[in-house]
């Protein structure tokens, strides 16, 4: 077999096919040298309302008619002033001051350090971090010391550091909240970081709103820094601009990346509160924050950041994600009482539910087969193990569903 040039991530080149070329994108649709492809999984979690969404693209173009990259250490410019403006306005309350980077991961590390910098400048030594079992927060060393660990992370694990994990909250959290309460009341804990109601890689886990809430009193209580890591969640994904907003709740440090551009150029930002900034503030130049992005706060993808926060500001953004999860929630109840599913579960626009067979696990037989049965289909999926999942750009219709459900159901009777 001829082996192209590229090395893909998460891809087995020696047992995977080529893949599709492809040639163009349009809404909820991929075009490709083998036919069309239903994009039933944002092109991992990024699209959001549909590709190439016209406004954003306009933006582009418009942007790189006067900018380009430009040093954002000594300089800055209008479309990052003005996005961190919007972003502070239409993030959970007290998030003040916008830090730039350009992935989800990258907003994470920004978020560890600048948990870790508060409290070192704040003069005190705490610096364990609590996690969430099943997590997962990127892919780079510190990423991967702080989600969950297994086949994709072992060879690596010698350059990891260590953690304090939570169990995934099962029924009403308890046991979970628990481990916490006990852990905080350590006084070594410098943060908790989480991905709010759906944990996303780690198989499309959901948990209730109110464990997020008591996690936040228990590190009100204790003093501990809760990092949200909204990188799929946020952007409307969960029914609601954020997830923390199911909760009414406010982090002390916020992560967003795919959908921050509607999925269309990459750009991140971790948002910090007023005393996380304030320690940083100092005549004492080593409580600068070093950390910095080649192409952070990228003008043009700031203006397609921009022309995101437009189209939430002046569309009707909540009425089309309520109309995106009634869809999937008619959809979704065929497998209800289906002896080859189990664990139905939705949060907003997302649904999964699991394939009763194999081992699970991400290796799980059933993994390959089900992506090649779906793409003969018509339909990009790609299950985490067993678990199948939807997570559709905002423009799908019904009918595009329906193809996507028939693709799964008649998956479950070959
Ligand atoms: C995708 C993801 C990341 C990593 O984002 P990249 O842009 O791939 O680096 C981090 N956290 C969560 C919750 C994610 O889903």
């Amino acid at each position: 077999m001829s082996v192209s040039a590229v090395w893909h991530p998460f891809t087995q080149h020696a047992t995977e096919p080529a893949p599709p070329v492809v040639t163009r994108t349009d809404g909820a649709w991929i075009e490709t040298d083998r036919g069309r492809l239903l994009d039933g999984i944002s092109s991992w979690w990024v699209v959001t309302h549909g590709h190439r969404q016209p406004q954003i693209m306009a933006a582009i173009r418009e942007a790189s008619e006067v900018l380009d990259q430009v040093i954002f250490a000594g300089l800055t410019h209008e479309p990052a002033e003005k996005l961190a403006e919007a972003l502070v306005e239409m993030a959970p309350g007290g998030l003040a001051h916008v830090f730039y980077s350009d992935s989800g991961s990258t907003a994470v590390e920004v978020a560890l350090k600048m948990a870790l910098g508060y409290w070192r400048h704040a003069g005190d030594g705490r610096h364990r971090i609590a996690v969430m079992e099943h997590s997962y927060h990127g892919d780079t060393i510190g990423t991967m010391s702080v989600g969950e660990r297994g086949v994709f992370n072992a060879a690596y694990d010698p350059l990891m550091f260590g953690v304090e994990k939570l169990p995934f909250p099962t029924g009403d959290g308890q046991a979970t909240l628990d481990a916490f309460e006990t852990l905080a009341r350590s006084g070594q804990m410098a943060a908790l970081i989480l991905e709010p109601l759906v944990l996303g890689a780690g198989g499309m886990l959901m948990y209730a709103p109110e464990v997020l809430r008591g996690l936040r009193e228990i590190c009100d209580r204790h003093d501990v820094l809760l990092i949200a890591d909204e990188v799929m969640t946020g952007w409307g994904r969960t029914g609601r601009l954020w997830a923390c907003d199911h909760a009414g709740i406010a982090p002390d440090i916020l992560c967003t990346s795919k959908g921050l551009t509607g999925g269309a150029v990459p750009l991140a930002a971790t948002l910090a509160s007023e005393r996380i900034f304030r320690a940083h503030y100092s005549t004492d130049r080593t409580r600068t924050f070093f950390h910095s992005s080649s192409y952070t706060a990228n003008p043009i993808a700031c203006a397609a950041a921009l022309a995101n926060v437009a189209l939430w500001q002046a569309e009707p953004m909540q009425q089309r994600l309520d109309k995106l999860a009634a869809l999937q929630a008619e959809r979704l109840a065929r497998f209800e009482g289906d002896a080859r599913f189990e664990n139905l579960r939705q949060c907003g626009t997302i649904t999964a539910l699991d394939l009763r067979v194999g081992q699970g696990g991400y290796l799980a037989e059933d993994g390959p087969r089900m992506r090649a049965h779906f793409m003969a289909e018509g339909v990009l999926l790609r299950p985490l193990g067993n678990t199948v999942y939807l997570l559709p750009p905002y423009c799908v219709t019904g009918e595009d569903l329906d193809l996507a459900y028939a693709a799964i159901d008649s998956y479950g009777r070959i």
